[in-house]
């Protein structure tokens, strides 16, 4: 057995076997093995180099065939290194006496042929290199596929084990057979934890050497509520875990899921709206009871996708949301591409620090025609829902007045064309970039309404990567600048008449949830599922409180002060209540 210390990205408890998801370009993983796994690797060893003696056979008949024997006869050379019995022997000895994995194994042994051909002078040995590279990479896709399986045939449960998992490989996961993620890389709000957390799977990241320790088909546990991960559990540790996750199903169960919205007891009525990234969240959002969309990331649309969505593919994306969730509004946010999400198309080139690069409304302002497309868009499904729209990433007025000037370009096309769409459409703005948390009240002037995005304000706040596992532990919501910053935007909007919502996720976590309430935030969004608890904790508190409570906690000088202050008030709160609203 052993245990890994990661972030916690998505609470919960899974247990299932893994299924490791690699990458052909990755370094071959090396995982120490155990006595008695020795034969199941040379089995794949085996399997392996079956399945690429096979692949290489069709590939020589085919080309005998087409092109004639002659050119067919490089392949024997192939073959032949397969064979070679002195190679195989070497694998072998490495799994048995060195304890590691089997594709491990062949890379090193395979390195070791090549580095002795090459020092013998001899030009037609060193010309077999060539063909032994080429070999070496058929078996290693072999490897990567025995792991791989095809991922969309799962017929089992698994929980997926990666180094990295990109936005758009997330997203296009089959998620009903999915009972967990874990990954080497990323922090507390990547995008990989985000979309987790909207699908209530449980996920831990930034484990560092998961893909190094988990061997396919191990048996895993990911324990989302300590950040922890345990492979080949002990029969006493598995059954410990079985009943503690049959404990947090039964608090699930409790969990009441209101329609209605939630107000507090003094009468404070807060909107609590759902963040969605893919379609079938939406669904997840009506079962949890969301007031409506308060985030609709849509850069998820053009993600993965070799050409830019059209006009019209948008518009029918955006209006089916709006008129699933009518009367009800949603918000859709225009593309966030860069950052750690990137179009298939070298539209995005690499940067140094994307996150400081050209994301989001500097992409979007750089090209009014992808732009513009977009806008008509969400124009159009504005005439037959309820639809606002909202730039992320502003950090100047000036970027807003030109994305405002774009709209008003749009609209006018549009009427020329004679199509419709809402003359009044709200526009928003993301506040989380602290140069515009900053110049709130100067923003809040020329904006309909701010949604507070903590995911990012924390990042730059705190010069902290928000995906970097080693600087996870200093990415923090509730360090004293970051609950300044947000308490006077709040302040800010609200002097100049517009509501202010979250969207961070900071939003759904139940021990900021009174204090920001108490700030006098207007509306949260967040993942579906934290809905329920969020509407629960709202209706337990008097608004004047937590009022009372946001004062004192903004006048602490250290993060941990602030938490510690947080739980105690939550638990007073609460009181009995505390452990069903907090701990599922
Ligand atoms: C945020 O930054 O808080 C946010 C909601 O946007 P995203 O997570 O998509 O960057
Ligand atoms: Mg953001």
């Amino acid at each position: 057995m052993i245990k890994l210390k990661g972030v916690v990205a998505s609470g919960g408890i899974a247990i299932a076997k893994a299924f490791l998801l690699g990458k052909e370009e990755l370094s071959i993983p090396k995982r120490k093995i155990f006595h008695e796994d020795v034969s199941r690797e040379i089995y794949r060893l085996e399997e392996a180099l079956i399945e690429t003696r096979r692949e290489i056979s069709t590939l020589q008949k085919k080309i005998s065939e087409d092109l004639g024997f002659d050119h067919a006869k490089i392949f024997e050379a192939h073959l032949l290194i397969l064979e070679d019995r002195v190679l195989i022997e070497d694998i072998i000895q490495q799994i048995k006496n060195k304890k590691v994995n089997a594709e491990f194994a062949f890379s090193q042994s395979i390195k070791k042929y090549i580095d002795t051909l090459l020092k013998i002078n001899d030009e037609y040995l060193r010309e077999r290199v060539v063909d032994i590279e080429d070999v070496a990479r058929r078996v290693m896709r072999k490897f990567l596929k025995q792991e791989e399986k095809k991922i969309q045939d799962l017929k089992e449960k698994v929980i997926i084990v990666a180094h990295d998992l990109s936005p758009s490989q997330t997203a296009t996961l089959p998620k009903e057979n999915i009972l967990g993620f874990i990954t080497d890389v990323g922090g507390r709000t990547s995008h990989t934890a985000i979309i987790a957390r909207s699908l209530g799977i449980p996920a831990v990241v930034g484990l560092e050497i998961a893909t190094q320790n988990i061997a396919p088909d191990d048996k895993l546990i990911i324990d989302g509520i300590e950040g922890t991960v345990i492979a080949r559990p002990t029969d006493k540790v598995l059954r410990d875990y079985q009943r503690k996750s049959a404990k947090i199903a039964v608090i699930k169960e409790a969990i009441h899921i209101p329609k209605a919205k939630a107000r507090t007891i003094d009468k404070r009525e807060i909107v609590v709206s759902a963040n969605i990234e893919l379609p079938e969240e939406l669904a997840l959002a009506h079962e949890f009871g969301a007031d409506g969309i308060g985030l609709y990331r849509t850069e998820y649309i053009f993600l993965g996708k070799k050409e830019l969505p059209s006009e019209e593919e948008q518009y029918k994306a955006y209006l089916s949301v709006a008129k699933k969730i009518k009367p009800a509004s949603v918000i859709l946010r225009t593309i966030d591409i860069g950052g750690d999400k990137f179009l298939s198309q070298p539209q995005v080139p690499v940067e140094m620090s994307p996150f400081l690069g050209w994301r989001a409304i500097r992409f979007c302002l750089a090209r009014p025609e992808v732009f513009k497309v977009q806008l008509r868009a969400i124009l159009r499904a504005s005439a037959e829902g309820n639809v606002k729209v909202m730039f992320p990433m502003i950090s100047s007025v000036e970027e807003l007045r030109e994305a405002k000037k774009l709209i008003e370009e749009c609209k006018r096309e549009l009427k020329k064309e004679g199509l419709a769409f809402d003359e009044k459409i709200s526009i928003g703005i993301m506040i989380e970039v602290p140069s515009a948390a900053l110049t709130a009240d100067v923003l809040a002037k020329e904006s309909d309404f701010f949604s507070i995005g903590t995911n990012d304000l924390i990042q730059y706040s705190l010069a902290v990567d928000r995906a970097n596992e080693k600087v996870a532990y200093l990415y923090d919501p509730a360090h004293p600048a970051v609950l300044r910053l947000i308490k006077s935007v709040i302040e800010n909007a609200h002097k100049n008449n517009i509501w202010v919502g979250m969207c961070g996720e900071m939003a759904g976590e139940p021990l900021f949830a009174l204090l920001l309430l108490g700030f006098g935030l207007d509306e949260f969004s967040m993942p579906p599922p934290f809905i329920p608890k969020i509407k629960e904790l709202i209706r337990s508190v008097n608004f004047k409180d937590t009022q009372a409570l946001a004062l004192k906690a903004v006048d602490f000088s250290t993060s941990r002060e602030v938490e510690k202050f947080l739980q105690e008030e939550l638990r007073r709160f609460l009181k009995d209540d505390y452990e069903r609203i907090c701990m599922a």
